[in-house]
C-alpha cells in the first residue's frame, strides 16, 4: 500500500486492512457472506491473544496466588435463573416496519440525535425520543415501532428435550458462584481469595457493527475475589497506593461534568470514589496491565457507571476504557462490587449453604441475658394455665421482660400478668469462636478480543511511508525473523540452521527468503517483529550475523552462538538493542 492510501484511511480501517491480510483477525464465514459480530483469529491474532492472555493470567493469577478454573460455555437454565440474568440480561431493541430489520434502541438516538446515556429509559421514553427526534432506520429510512426487551443470551437445549431451557454464558461468573464451596475448600479454605477464568462467552448483540469491538462471541478474563465485608482492608494497597487513576465518577456525570480527575489510589479511597480497598487494588493492576500493553496512561480512563448503566448485580462498577480514534471511549475491563448478591443467590435457590466460617482471633465472650422462669411460683399463682405462660416467657425477649419489670414492677405475657417473684432474668457468658457469612465479591473482568484491537491501535505507527506494529518486546507474536540475504550460494542453508537453532531455543521464529531484503524486513516490521537476524557473505566466513531492531532500524553484529543468552534477556527487558552485538 502506498503513502497516499494510508492518509486517506482511518487508524480503524489501515489495522482492519493490516488485520485481514497479514492474519490477525477477519470476519468469520467470509466465503458465505460473514455473519456479523463473529471474527476468526489468524495465525498471528491467536498467537498475540495467546501472549496477552498468558500475561493476564501472570499478573491477576500466578503473582496473586488465585485459583483458575475452566467451565462449560453450556450453563444450566437454573443457574441464570438465579443469577438474575433470565430476567434482566436485556437490551431494548426497535424494529424497523418497511425492512424489518432490528436495532438496538439507544444506539441508535446517540447516532442519529447525539444523546448518550438513554439506557435508563422506559420502553414508552425511548420510543416518545424516537418520534420527537425523527429517528428511523439507518438502512431503509423507515418507521422504527415501539421498542422491546430483548434478552442477549443464546438459548439452547441441553440434551435432546426441547422443554429444558438452557444458555450459552453471556460472562464467565456464574462458574465461579456455583463452584465457590468446592473451591474454598480446594484452597485448604484460605480466606480472601479468588477464583479466575479466562474462556468464551457469547451474547447476542442486536444490531453489532463495531467490528472486533462488539461481538457475539468472545473471551473474557476475569475473577471472582471473595472477600469479609466487615473487614475489607486490603494488605496490598501499600504496593499502589500512589499510582494515578484517570476517574471519571458517576456524581461528576450526573452534573455534566466529563472530564477525568487524576487522583492516587490513596486519595481515590479516601474521597470515597471506589468504595473498597480490594476495588482499587485491582483497578491500579487493571492499568498497569492495560499500560504494559502499549496503551499510554493519558488514553486510558475509569468511568464510574450511573445507576441505570450497572449490572442489576453491581454496588459499584467501573468500567477501564481505553481511547480508540474511531469508536472514542471503549471499555476494556468492567470492575464490579457484586457483593454478596450471587452467592445468596445461589444459596437461596440451590439450597446449598454458600457461608463459609471465620474464627476470630481471640474468641468472643458476651453476656447474654436469659430468662428462667420460677416454676414453683408460677404453678402457684396461674395453676392449670402455669404451661401457656412458660410457654409465652420462652418466646419473649429477655430484655424487654426485664426492662418492664424494672419499670412496671410487671410484664404482660399474652393475657397473664408476670410478677418479678415469677421469673429471674440472668446474665449468662457466652463464648464464640467465630462467624458463620456469605463473602462480598469485586469481580475484574477483562475483555481479550478488545485488548487485541486497541494493542494493535496503539502498535500501529508509521515511519517512512511504511507501518510498524510498535508491539512491547513481551507480547511481539513473533520474535524473531530470520533473513538470507541472498537465496544462493549457501547463504539460505545456513539461515535454516540459524533458524532451526533459535527455535530450539524457544523463540517464535520466522524464516524468509522471498523478494528483497528490504521487502523482507518491511514485511516484518508490518507485523511487528521485534528482531530481524542476516545470514550474509561473511557469516560463511566468520559466524557472524546482523541483528536488526524494529523500532530504530539500527544493526549490530554478533556472533550466532552467543546470541541466544543475549535475545533472552533482551525479550526479558534486561538488555538495550546495542547491548546485543558491535554497532555495524
Ligand atoms: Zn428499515
Amino acid at each position: 500500500m502506498g503513502e497516499q492510501n494510508l492518509k486517506a484511511q482511518g487508524k480503524y480501517e489501515r489495522i482492519v486492512d493490516l488485520a485481514r491480510r497479514r492474519g490477525f483477525f477477519w470476519p468469520s464465514y467470509e466465503i458465505y457472506g460473514g455473519a456479523g459480530g463473529l471474527i476468526d483469529f489468524g495465525p498471528l491474532g491467536s498467537a498475540l491473544k495467546r501472549k496477552i492472555e498468558a500475561k493476564w493470567r501472570d499478573v491477576f493469577v500466578r503473582q496473586q496466588g488465585f485459583l483458575e478454573i475452566e467451565t462449560p460455555v453450556v450453563v444450566l437454565g437454573r443457574v441464570f435463573e438465579a443469577s438474575g440474568h433470565v430476567e434482566h440480561f436485556t437490551d431494548k431493541m426497535a424494529e424497523c416496519g418497511k425492512c424489518k430489520r432490528k436495532w438496538r434502541a439507544d444506539h441508535l438516538i446517540q447516532e442519529q440525535a447525539g444523546i448518550g446515556g438513554t439506557e435508563g429509559l422506559s420502553l414508552e421514553e425511548l420510543y416518545a425520543l424516537f418520534q420527537k427526534r425523527g429517528i428511523h432506520c439507518p438502512e431503509c429510512g423507515g418507521e422504527l415501532g415501539k421498542p422491546q426487551y430483548f434478552n442477549l443470551m443464546f438459548k439452547t437445549s441441553i440434551g435432546p428435550y426441547a422443554e429444558s431451557v438452557d444458555y450459552g454464558r453471556p460472562e464467565a461468573a456464574q462458574a465461579m458462584f456455583t463452584n465457590f464451596k468446592r473451591l474454598y475448600e480446594l484452597g485448604r479454605e484460605k480466606f480472601p481469595f479468588a477464583i479466575a477464568q479466562i474462556g468464551h462467552c457469547l451474547r447476542n448483540e442486536i444490531s453489532p457493527r463495531q467490528g472486533p469491538i462488539r461481538l457475539r462471541e468472545f473471551t473474557i478474563m476475569e475473577f471472582e475475589f471473595f472477600f469479609d465485608p466487615e473487614d475489607p482492608h486490603c494488605p496490598k494497597l501499600k504496593e499502589v497506593e500512589g499510582e494515578v487513576l484517570r476517574i471519571l465518577s458517576a456524581a461528576q456525570k450526573s452534573q455534566g461534568d466529563e472530564r477525568p480527575v487524576e487522583v492516587t489510589v490513596k486519595e481515590a479511597l479516601e474521597h470515597g470514589l471506589i468504595k473498597t480497598e480490594w476495588q482499587a487494588y485491582f483497578m491500579a493492576l487493571s492499568k498497569r496491565f492495560v499500560t504494559s500493553l502499549g496503551i499510554p496512561p493519558e488514553k486510558q480512563r475509569f468511568d464510574e457507571k450511573l445507576p441505570w448503566e450497572k449490572a442489576h448485580y453491581s454496588a459499584q462498577t467501573y468500567d477501564h476504557e481505553v481511547y480508540a480514534e474511531r469508536w472514542g471511549w471503549i471499555e476494556v475491563a468492567g470492575h464490579s462490587y457484586r457483593t454478596d448478591f450471587d452467592l445468596k443467590r445461589h444459596a437461596e435457590k440451590s439450597g446449598e449453604d454458600m457461608r463459609i466460617f471465620k474464627p476470630y482471633e481471640k474468641p468472643v465472650v458476651t453476656k447474654k441475658l436469659v430468662l428462667k422462669p420460677k416454676k414453683d411460683a408460677i404453678g402457684k399463682a396461674f395453676k392449670s394455665e402455669a404451661l401457656n405462660v412458660i410457654k409465652l416467657l420462652a418466646e419473649a425477649s429477655p430484655s424487654d421482660v426485664e426492662t418492664s419489670l424494672q419499670k412496671r414492677g410487671c410484664y404482660l405475657a399474652g393475657p397473664y400478668k408476670i410478677l418479678p417473684e415469677h421469673v429471674e432474668v440472668v446474665r449468662q457468658q457466652v463464648k464464640e469462636t467465630g462467624k458463620r457469612f456469605i463473602p462480598h465479591v469485586v469481580e475484574p473482568s477483562f475483555g481479550a478480543d478488545r485488548l487485541i484491537y486497541a494493542t494493535l491501535e496503539y502498535a500501529h505507527t508509521e515511519k517512512k511511508g511504511r507501518v510498524v506494529l510498535k508491539f512491547p518486546l513481551d507480547i511481539a507474536p513473533i520474535q524473531l525473523a530470520v533473513f538470507p540475504v541472498v537465496s544462493k550460494d549457501g547463504l539460505p542453508e545456513k539461515a535454516l540452521s540459524v533458524y532451526q537453532m533459535l527455535s530450539a531455543e524457544n523463540f517464535t521464529v520466522d524464516y524468509d527468503d522471498s523478494g528483497s531484503i528490504g521487502r523482507r524486513y518491511a514485511r516484518a516490521d508490518e507485523i511487528g517483529v521485534p528482531i530481524a537476524i542476516t545470514i550474509d557473505y561473511k557469516t560463511l566466513q566468520d559466524n557472524t550475523v546482523t541483528v536488526r531492531d524494529r523500532d530504530t532500524w539500527a544493526q549490530v553484529r554478533n556472533t550466532i552462538k552467543t546470541l541466544p543468552p543475549l535475545l533472552t534477556q533482551y525479550f526479558q527487558g534486561e538488555l538495550k538493542f546495542n547491548q546485543l552485538g558491535k554497532p555495524v
